[in-house]
C-alpha cells in the first residue's frame, strides 16, 4: 500500500474507532445499522392528492389511454422542457427503443457498449439485429469512441450511445464517427432525464433519443417512456408503429405494435414534473452530501457530475479499487446488505456475460478490458427522496470503518464459516423497488 495512502487510513481509523469498532458491524452477528432496508432506486413520488385528482379526471372523462388528453399534456410538457419537437410517450423504455429501432430500418450489426443495462442489447436481438459490444472510457463509465471504429464491418447499421449515471456520453465524437461510416446514431438517455450535455438539453442529439420512465428512474409514471426527436418524419412514423399502424379509425398502413401510455402513467409524470426541481434538489444535496463524507477517503472514487452541466444526480455511483483498499466490492456490498442497505453493483457482470450473448459471443471479454474491470469496482449507493442525509452520513461511516480497517475485517471473515452465499437473491416482490 501507498505509504501515503497507510497514514491517511490509519488516521481515520483512530478517528473512527472513538465512535464504532469493527467488531459492531452486522456481518459479525451484531444487529445492522438500520432497522429497515434502504433501496437504490425508491421510487420518487410528487404529491400524492394531484395523482389522484388526475386519475380521478382521467376515470371521470372515461378516456383511460389512446393518446388521451393527458398524454397529450404530457407529451407537450416533455417536449417543452427538453427543447425537442416531439416526444411520443410510451409504455417502457425497452418498448420505446424496439419501436425507434424499427422505425430506423436498423439491420444486421449496432455498436452499443456492454455496460449498460440490458434492454439496451435485447431491444436490438428482440428483432435479430446483433449487438456489438465496444468498450468504455472508464473515466467516464460511457462507450469509447476510440475503439468503435474497428467494430465496423459491412453489416453494421448504427451506434447506440448510452449517458451512463446522468451525464452525456461522447456525443460530438459519436455523432462524427456515425457520420463518416453512414451509420444511425441514437441514445439511449434512460439515465438522463432532465440533464445537458455541453448546455444544451439531453433529447435533441442523434436521430432519436429514448427514455425510461420506469418506477426507479429519476423520473417515472409507474412504467413508461418516450422517444424524442426533432425529425418530423421519423416522429409521424414512430406515432404510427405504436398504434398498431393505423393512420385513421379503419386504416392501418403500416406494420405497427402497441406501446402507448396509459393515462393513468401519464397522470404519476405530470405530477412528477410538477415535483421535478424538489426531486432533483434532493438529489443533489445527497450526491453532495456523500461527496463530502468521501472526501480524502482514498480508494473510493465518487462518479463525477459534471456541475456545470444540468443534472438529475439522480445515481451515486462509488468505484472501490480493490487493489487500493484491500476489500473487494463484493465484500463491501455484502457487508452494507448485512447492514440493511441494499447497494447494488449495477451493470454486473456486464450484457456480454448474459444470456444469450454469453453463449452467442463467448470471447467478447477479450475486448471489453475497462468493462470488465469496472464491473467489479463500481457500488451504487442508496439516494432519492427516501433517503435523508442522516442515512448517508451512517451508511459512510459503515463503509469508511471497513476500508480504515480492512486487514481486520478480512482476516475475520475468513475465519468465520462460509455459509451463506455471497449476495444471496432477492425476492422478486422486491425488484420494482431495487431496480436495475
Ligand atoms: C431502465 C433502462 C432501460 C429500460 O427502460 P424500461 O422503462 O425499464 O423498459 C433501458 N436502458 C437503460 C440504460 C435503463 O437504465
Amino acid at each position: 500500500m501507498l505509504p501515503a495512502l497507510r497514514r491517511a487510513l490509519s488516521e481515520m481509523s483512530i478517528r473512527m474507532k472513538t465512535s464504532r469498532d469493527v467488531s459492531d458491524l452486522a456481518i459479525f452477528g451484531n444487529s445492522p445499522a438500520f432497522a429497515e432496508k434502504l433501496y437504490v432506486g425508491r421510487p420518487n413520488v410528487g404529491d400524492t392528492t394531484k395523482v389522484l385528482e388526475r386519475i380521478k379526471e382521467a376515470l371521470d372523462n372515461r378516456w383511460l389511454t389512446n393518446h388521451g388528453p393527458l398524454v397529450q399534456e404530457l407529451e407537450r410538457r416533455i417536449a417543452k422542457l427538453l427543447g425537442v419537437k416531439h416526444c411520443i410517450a410510451m409504455c417502457n423504455g425497452t418498448v420505446a427503443l424496439e419501436i425507434l429501432i424499427r422505425a430506423l430500418e436498423l439491420s444486421g450489426e449496432v455498436i452499443i457498449p456492454s455496460f449498460t443495462f440490458v434492454a439496451t442489447a435485447h431491444a436490438l436481438q428482440w428483432q435479430e439485429i446483433t449487438p456489438v459490444f465496444c468498450d468504455i472510457n472508464p473515466e467516464t463509465h460511457s462507450i469509447d469512441p476510440r475503439r468503435i471504429e474497428e467494430l465496423i464491418t459491412p453489416r453494421t447499421s448504427g451506434i447506440i450511445g448510452v449517458h451512463l449515471w446522468g451525464r452525456g456520453c461522447d456525443v460530438e465524437q459519436l455523432s462524427e464517427i456515425a457520420r463518416n461510416n453512414s451509420l444511425k446514431l441514437i441514445f439511449d438517455a434512460a439515465h438522463a432525464f432532465a440533464c445537458s450535455h455541453g448546455g444544451k438539453m439531453i433529447g435533441g442529439f442523434g436521430e432519436a433519443e429514448v427514455f425510461s420512465f420506469h418506477a426507479t428512474k429519476c423520473f417515472n409514471t409507474f412504467e413508461g417512456g418516450a422517444v424524442v426527436t426533432n425529425n418530423d418524419e421519423l416522429a409521424a412514423k414512430i406515432r404510427l408503429m405504436n398504434n398498431f399502424g393505423f393512420a385513421g379509425y379503419d386504416n392501418v398502413i403500416y406494420i405497427g405494435t402497441n406501446g402507448k401510455m396509459s393515462e393513468i402513467s401519464a397522470a404519476m409524470g405530470l405530477t412528477g414534473l410538477d415535483g421535478l426541481n424538489d426531486f432533483i434538489s434532493v438529489n443533489r444535496r445527497n450526491y453532495e452530501r456523500y461527496r463530502s463524507e468521501f472526501e480524502g477517503l482514498p480508494g473510493v472514487r465518487l462518479f463525477p457530475h459534471d456541475q456545470a452541466e444540468e443534472g438529475n444526480y439522480h445515481y451515486v455511483i462509488a468505484e472501490i479499487d480493490e487493489e487500493l483498499v484491500g476489500v473487494t466490492r463484493d465484500l463491501m456490498m455484502e457487508i452494507l446488505w448485512a447492514e440493511n442497505v441494499i447497494a447494488r453493483r449495477y451493470f454486473y457482470p456486464g450484457c456480454h456475460r448474459m444470456e444469450p450473448y454469453r453463449s452467442l459471443f463467448p470471447t467478447a471479454g477479450g475486448l471489453l478490458p475497462k468493462t470488465e474491470e469496472l464491473t467489479k469496482r463500481v457500488l451504487v449507493l442508496p439516494t432519492g427522496t427516501a433517503v435523508n442525509e442522516i442515512q448517508i452520513a451512517a451508511i459512510c461511516e459503515i463503509i469508511r470503518l471497513v476500508l480504515c480497517n480492512a486487514k481486520e475485517v478480512t482476516a475475520r471473515l475468513n475465519s468465520r464459516h462460509l455459509s451463506t452465499p455471497l449476495t444471496a437473491a432477492e425476492p422478486i416482490t422486491s425488484y420494482a423497488r431495487t431496480g436495475q
